[in-house]
């Protein structure tokens, strides 16, 4: 996010990433958050020149390896987020659900609130590295025994899935009046929702995109303070095409970052 209106209740609350205006806010790649039809747009990385009004300009704390934090502004920020919103504390059972860019990022800092971290995963290959950065259990999505055993288990799920996806095996795992937050997935569910698995259980689906400036900074704090580090692949320029093909394919650990320098 580059810039909102600063004026109307959200932006003058310190929610400028909900912003109220025609316009929404303005992101920092794709322009206006709701599009005004103009062809107005932004290009982030891909710009010559960035103007970022200085509301919207956050410190990189000294001690935070710069090859590693891109990743922290919007994947980062829009899972510290909800963890901090929704209290996640020492003795919590979270539910962290997809284990790529936003994922590990979300496991390390549930770790590092306190919280026993449940990882899960479509991908056995991430088992490794998912308890290499602190799950506790790492659980395949696909194993429905497995999924049964934590029935009504965990008070917190936070969900990093892009793609149409059912939510309902994760609700079930979570405990009366539960909250899961969906980051990632700006569309659709897979199928319709059946809304007696929330109101039985008075469990509580809401989302998750980008983080206000405030958030974003304390993202920034977060992992500074508890020494956390995002797993990224520096990769140069002329690497850029290999890079792509191998996004496609889902396979990148988690992140590139590309070293314009190089
Ligand atoms: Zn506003």
């Amino acid at each position: 996010m580059v810039n909102s209106c600063l004026s109307c209740s959200a932006c003058t609350s310190g929610w400028e990433n909900h912003c109220e205006s025609a316009t929404g806010p303005t992101l920092t790649s794709g322009g206006y958050l709701i599009q005004q039809g103009d062809n107005f747009t932004t290009l982030g990385a891909w710009s010559d020149r960035l103007v970022v009004r200085e509301e919207f300009v956050v410190k990189i704390p000294p001690g935070l390896d710069i090859s590693k934090v891109a990743p922290l502004m919007c994947p980062g920020t829009a899972t510290y987020g909800p963890l901090k919103r929704f209290g996640i504390k020492k003795g919590d059972s979270v539910g962290i659900v997809g284990i790529g860019g936003p994922g590990h990022l979300a496991v390390m800092m549930a770790k590092a609130m306190g919280a026993r971290v449940v990882a899960f995963t479509t991908s056995e290959a991430k088992k490794e590295v998912a308890e290499a950065i602190g799950a506790d259990l790492v659980v395949l999505s696909t194993n429905k025994d497995a999924m049964n055993g934590l029935y009504r288990s965990l008070d917190y799920v936070l969900s990093t899935i892009p793609n149409a996806f059912d939510p309902s095996p994760y609700l079930a795992t979570l405990k009366r009046r539960g909250t899961m937050t969906v980051m990632g997935l700006l569309g659709p569910y897979k199928g319709v929702l059946n809304n007696l698995s929330l109101a039985a259980w008075g469990l509580k689906l809401t989302g998750s995109m980008i983080g206000s400036v405030v958030e974003t900074r304390e993202t920034l704090e977060f992992f500074a303070d508890n020494g956390l580090v995002p797993i990224v692949e520096m990769i140069k320029l002329d690497e850029i095409n290999e890079a792509i093909g191998r996004l496609k394919k889902a396979d990148v650990r988690f992140r590139f970052v590309i070293d314009l320098k190089a």
